[in-house]
């Protein structure tokens, strides 16, 4: 089926006619076409932005409100029909997509609210007769360039605070699942035209002239690092704030109280979820010696009972990786590991009952080291490479022993050694006992090479409000510190 872009609230197809075909991952057929848009439908796309930015800016908060709160009203109505969507086009599992337009619809409530909450601050004034303030402003035009694995849910965390803030929004989702955000029209259709616009099309046709159009105030992305480094290359000389949500390697460390009845199956779930396709997936863990074995032994057999299968079948544990490219990456990890010395204990291949489609077994590896490209650079697949370390201090240096710092994760019922984690541990959420629970509330970003940006909460606001200092004399007389001087 042919999906259209969303340009000032009309429907269109790119102005190539070029399409980008959409692939199951489950089973490789083409599901649909998307435009593939090009530099003339980002000018346009920005234009409608820039065109509805005062009237979205002036409008009251307690309306921009009761819009945002019927985007999550639609959301929630329309969540069947755009999970079944995200899992053709995403192969996440059913199940996952429906818990990913609870959590988008979440945020548009939580914004919603936040952005009527407040518009800076009053602070004490220099002299008795004047009036000092700080005023939060929205910036203008955002671009929110967002990727394939959480479509809606990263897009929601960039849109629903641009809009609150009073910017309008120009969207680019990720040319491997365009459909389920194109299909957001209908969601967004009760907003004045050209508030939120979407577009459609590859990184450098699309994506680039997005980052590069001097009326584009802000450029949010969540993606990989090297296209980071990119978008900021191509930002700079426009000085344009950069909001940048980038890779992980998460780690995660057991400690030798653990209750490995809980930890087995949550570290599984903390590597595995999505495929491992998770910015904050657990990609390393660091295990107690004294317990290592049983807890090899345990998630071992634990992850060779996980289903493998299209998303869309509600028996599926894990679905399929997004595409050939990625599985590949995968794939090179394992087997550089494998010839390194590490031992894959489980997994380490394609699941020989499918044929079809991205499909990787869940593989848990032992006898591995830092110095291999599966402890260190990010994989975005179902591994669990496993080391032992023997004093808590060690544990804390090897999950600081990495360019990320998006999460980190401990089990341990003892406080001092959870203390020592979040205090010292180099990551934007540190998970202890219960892996991977975001809260609207919470900001979420990383440390170091993961971007250093936040999303949701207070925080999540302030990345789309500029800053100003309003000083007002209501008297305005003249002042004894002006020239002559000498007086
Ligand atoms: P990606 O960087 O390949 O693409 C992300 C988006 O950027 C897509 O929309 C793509 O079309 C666009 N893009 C690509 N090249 C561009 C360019 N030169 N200029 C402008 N836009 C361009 O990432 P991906 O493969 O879609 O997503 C996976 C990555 O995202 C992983 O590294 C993952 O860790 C990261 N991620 C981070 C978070 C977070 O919150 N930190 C969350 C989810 C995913």
């Amino acid at each position: 089926m042919p999906y259209q872009m969303w340009i000032n609230g009309v429907y269109t197809a790119s102005s190539s006619g070029n399409v980008i075909e959409v692939r199951n991952p489950a089973t490789e057929e083409i599901i649909g076409t998307a435009p593939a848009g090009n530099a003339i439908d980002v000018a346009r796309a920005v234009t409608a932005a820039q065109t509805a930015f005062l009237a979205w800016k002036r409008m009251p908060a307690g309306q921009k409100a009761e819009m945002l709160h019927e985007v999550a009203r639609k959301l929630t109505e329309r969540t069947e029909e755009i999970a079944h969507l995200l899992t053709l086009e995403g192969g996440k599992p059913l199940v996952e997509n429906r818990d990913e337009m609870g959590w988008s619809a979440a945020c548009f409530r939580y914004y919603a609210e936040l952005g009527r909450n407040s518009r800076g601050r009053v602070v004490p004034s220099i002299e008795e007769s004047q009036l000092a303030m700080v005023l939060k402003e929205p910036y203008g035009v955002v671009g929110a360039i967002v990727p394939w694995n959480y479509p809606i849910l990263l897009m929601a965390w960039k849109v629903a605070p641009a809009l609150a803030a009073g910017n309008t929004v120009v969207i680019k989702p990720s040319e491997m699942t365009p459909l389920s955000t194109l299909f957001f029209a209908e969601i967004f259709e009760h907003l004045p035209p050209g508030v939120v616009n979407i577009i459609s099309g590859y990184g450098v046709d699309c994506g680039e002239p997005l980052v590069l159009d001097p009326r584009v105030r802000v450029i949010a992305f969540t993606g990989s690092l090297a296209t980071g480094q990119r978008i900021a290359q191509l930002a700079a000389p426009q000085m344009k704030k950069l909001h940048l949500e980038l890779g992980g390697k998460d780690a995660f460390i057991v400690a030798e109280d653990a209750n490995l009845e809980v930890a087995v199956p949550a570290v599984a779930w903390a590597s595995l979820l999505n495929t491992g396709q998770v910015c904050t997936s657990t990609e390393r863990v660091y295990v107690h010696e004294s317990i290592a074995s049983e807890f090899i032994d345990r998630i071992v057999a634990y992850a060779r009972v996980l289903r493998l299968g299209p998303g869309i079948e509600s028996t599926t544990d894990l679905g399929p990786l997004i595409g050939e490219l990625y599985r590949a990456k995968v794939e090179a990890q394992v087997e550089e590991a494998r010839s390194q010395g590490a031992h894959i204990l489980t997994g380490g291949k394609r699941p020989p009952h499918l044929e079809r489609g991205y499909f990787y077994e869940p593989t848990v590896i032992t006898n591995v080291s830092h110095s291999m490209p599966i402890m260190r650079e990010e994989t975005f697949g179902p591994t669990i490479p496993i080391m032992t370390y023997r004093t808590f201090d060690e544990a804390l240096a090897l999950a600081n022993d990495s360019q990320y710092g998006l999460g980190a994760n401990l089990y341990t019922y003892d406080p001092l050694k959870a203390k020592r984690f979040f205090e010292e541990v180099q990551a934007g959420t540190l998970w202890i006992n219960d892996p991977l629970t975001d809260n609207d509330a919470a900001p979420f970003g990383g440390f170091k090479f993961s971007g250093g940006s936040r999303e949701l909460g207070e925080e999540g606001l302030e990345e789309f409000r500029e800053t100003k200092h309003v000083h007002w004399d209501f008297e305005g007389g003249a002042k004894p510190w002006w020239y002559p001087y000498g007086k």
